[in-house]
């Protein structure tokens, strides 16, 4: 009982303490090559061979570090009438916690360059930011989880689909097909909040706060930018209103979780190596996916300690 009241008062004070001390580190370097290794299975698309190659891998991978590895199949059939073999992994971590918060990126990358020259737009996106980056902050937690395991429950999740069809489509075709599907289909009790991850690893970082993570959860924002401050990286979530994206989080929103979106979408000069054959691994950094990472940590210890 002493240690009980003990624990319970530490508690408090830490939740009181914005100078709230995580207990685990996130190894950059590791994720960084993490990130190398999903570039080189080359384009994860579905239906092709490298999306086959990498699922084995996430598969096999999140085994030796989770609790519990759920994954959730099912075939998309696409407006043109393509049959597409999608998977979802979720990694679970203290499982029969009741409290839990969900962390999420797409692994998938998408199957052409349509924001490039006219002549490139036929070449698959290599997706080192956009699918690896993701996957890799997410795969360098599951590694410090499974050293630390969380007093909360924490929820891995690995979305297909996101990045296959039409955007500028209205409705937006063949796209979050992943996120939609884990909406539809999802674990109870539903996550306190959830947290997406993309495009995190570019060199120059810089995280604005996205337009409908502040409609649908502004106090989720808070909490993520308010552990970045405290981890020492207000210089990179900063505090500026950035765009509005539609991406995994929205679908999650109108499945009714609060759920935001940590994306730097301004990659390259102008923007210019996103769905472009520029997206590469040099254009990611450990340093990068280590802020992303550590912040990602300092978020579940803030929910610890609440
Ligand atoms: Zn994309």
């Amino acid at each position: 009982m002493a240690l009980l009241v003990t624990l319970l008062a530490a508690g408090a004070i830490a939740c009181d303490d914005s100078t709230l001390v995580n207990p685990r580190s996130f190894d950059g370097g590791q994720a960084l090559q993490y990130a190398g290794t999903q570039v080189a299975f080359g384009p994860r698309v579905p239906g092709q061979q490298g999306h086959e190659a990498m699922a084995g891998w996430l598969d096999s991978l999140l085994r030796t570090k989770a609790d519990t590895v759920l994954t959730q199949r099912w075939t998309h059939v696409t407006q043109a009438g393509e049959s597409l073999p999608m998977v979802n992994f979720l990694a679970q971590f203290n499982p029969s916690a009741t409290r839990r918060i969900l962390l999420l990126a797409h692994w998938d990358t998408r199957p052409m360059s349509d924001a490039a020259v006219p002549e490139l737009q036929d070449v698959p996106v290599p997706g080192a930011n956009d699918g690896a980056s993701g996957v890799a902050v997410l795969l360098g937690v599951a590694d410090a989880l499974d050293l630390i395991p969380p007093s909360v429950g924490v929820d891995l999740l690995f979305v297909d689909g996101e990045d296959y069809g039409d955007f500028s489509a209205r409705p937006q075709v063949d796209v979050m097909i992943g996120s939609r599907y884990y909406a539809a289909n999802q674990l109870t009790p539903p996550p306190l909040f959830a947290v997406l991850f993309d495009m995190v690893g570019d060199r120059d970082l810089r995280l604005q706060r996205e337009g409908n993570s502040l409609i649908g959860a502004p106090e989720v924002v808070d909490l993520v930018w308010n552990a970045a401050a405290n981890a020492g990286y207000s210089s990179v979530f900063v505090g500026h209103e950035g765009m509005s994206l539609t991406d995994d989080h929205v679908e999650l929103q109108r499945g009714g979780i609060r759920a935001i979106d940590v994306v730097d979408f301004s990659y390259g000069p102008g923007n210019t190596w996103w769905h472009t054959p520029e997206d590469t691994m040099d254009k990611i950094s450990a340093e990068s996916l280590g802020i992303v990472g550590t912040v990602a940590l300092e978020v579940i210890a803030t929910v610890e300690a609440m």
